[in-house]
């Protein structure tokens, strides 16, 4: 396992002046070559506490990146604060300069004393030329570990990551190209910690990795695998699925892009069912979700008064069923109470109905999400 750091260097960056948007293009390029990243700092202009963190970061990671202070001013302190962490001396380098000067030329410009300053590299530094810019970039080997120091104008930066570093890296530390595979299944009715009681241990798991996701009414169990291409990952989790799908059985109701709707659209289709939907105190949310799946052949749908009790609702399914012709009837009622919310569902099919009353004691603005997967959860039920 290859592991890096980066380290930007600019005052400006600490006063809050500019946003730090090198960090997250080298993260990006580091992830997709499989490279570890641990740690991200930024420091600003001063040789000695550059330095200090220089030696810390190669102390802990392979790999260190710096952006910025590359400039031909005193106050651009990266080549000293590079030098001084290897303890060796700056050198002057004739062709650097003359790098530099062809730059200007071609700007139909004249360097000045100051640029001589950055045609000095730490001794034994690698120079890597920069095609853009005039502030020369350099690599720093020792044994195992490299420093790499970039100039802080962002389009440079990126430039000599794609056009340099990237394959640098890639050879230096014989990296391949790697994917992260993710793969989501999606449970409901049991709640974050039962599943995590259930699986806890795959979730101590390194490659794939096992992690839940709790979402009003419904935990999700994220899978990702990390390996040089998607046939590998897949191969790689597919015995983790098997056993979570297993081991979670009737609480799974999808995977992926599936949602609780679409889920329950696609078992109203197959078996050509109509459901009718009586609602209160959701704003409409279930016929919402289910008509962005079906069609009046298969739905239709009430939002009723909010005052509104147990008994009349029972009433009115019993009417709707004759009246729309539908082979189920989703009745649901929820009403706030104090701090939390009562829900009140029933489900009639071509004989009786099943009720149930719930209480939900999470954030109110979450009652309706939940309301949704409890209610479509119970026609779930029907059909497993
Ligand atoms: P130059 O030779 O142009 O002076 P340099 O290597 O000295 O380059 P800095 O002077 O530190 O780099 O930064 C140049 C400019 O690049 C800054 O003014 C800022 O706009 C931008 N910059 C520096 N660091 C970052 C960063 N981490 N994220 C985004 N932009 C940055
Ligand atoms: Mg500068």
């Amino acid at each position: 396992m290859t592991v890096a750091e980066i380290v930007t260097i600019g005052t400006e960056l600490l006063l809050g002046e500019i946003q730090d948007t090198n960090s997250r293009f080298i993260a990006r390029s580091l992830r997709d070559i499989g490279v570890d990243l641990y740690r991200l700092t930024t420091v600003g202009d001063n040789i000695k506490r550059i330095t200090t963190t220089l030696q810390e970061a190669l102390m802990r990671a392979d790999i260190v990146i710096t952006t910025g202070g590359l400039g031909p001013t005193v106050d651009d302190p990266t080549r000293q604060a590079v030098a001084d962490t290897f303890n060796v001396p700056l050198e002057y380098k004739e062709e650097l300069w003359d790098q530099i000067s062809e730059r200007y030329k071609f700007f139909d410009r004249v360097p000045t004393e100051n640029n001589k300053r950055q045609a000095f590299l730490p001794k034994n530094a690698i120079a890597i030329r920069n095609e853009v810019g005039t502030a020369p970039a350099f690599a720093v080997e020792l044994g195992i570990k490299t420093l790499i120091s970039l100039p802080g104008v962002p389009r440079e930066m990126e430039h000599l990551m794609n056009n340099f570093v990237v394959s640098y890296l890639k050879k230096r530390y014989n990296l391949q190209d790697e994917i992260i595979l993710p793969w989501v299944i999606h449970t409901i009715s049991l709640g974050e910690s039962s599943i995590d009681e259930i699986i806890g241990e795959m979730e101590t798991l390194n490659n794939p990795t096992v992690g839940l996701l709790a979402h009003p009414g419904q935990t999700d169990v994220r899978v990702t695998a990390k390996a040089h291409s998607t046939e590998e990952a897949q191969k790689m989790m597919e015995p983790v699925l098997l056993e979570i799908r297993q081991k979670l059985r009737n609480a799974i109701f999808g995977e992926n892009e599936d949602t609780i709707q679409s889920v329950i659209s696609r078992l109203l289709r197959e078996h050509a069912l109509k459901l009718s939907v009586i609602e209160t105190g959701t704003e409409g949310i279930i016929f919402q979700a289910l008509s962005e799946h079906l069609g009046p052949e298969n739905l239709s749908g009430e939002l009723l008064d909010v005052n509104i009790g147990h008994e009349t609702i029972k009433t009115l399914m019993y009417e709707y069923r004759e009246k729309k012709q539908a082979d189920l009837v989703l009745g649901i009622v929820l009403t706030p109470h104090n701090d939390q919310q009562e829900l009140y569902i029933a489900l009639l099919d071509d004989q009786n109905t099943e009720e149930y009353q719930r209480i939900y004691w999470g954030p109110p603005g979450d009652a309706k999400r939940w309301a949704l997967n409890v209610g479509l959860d119970l026609i779930r039920n029907k059909f497993i």
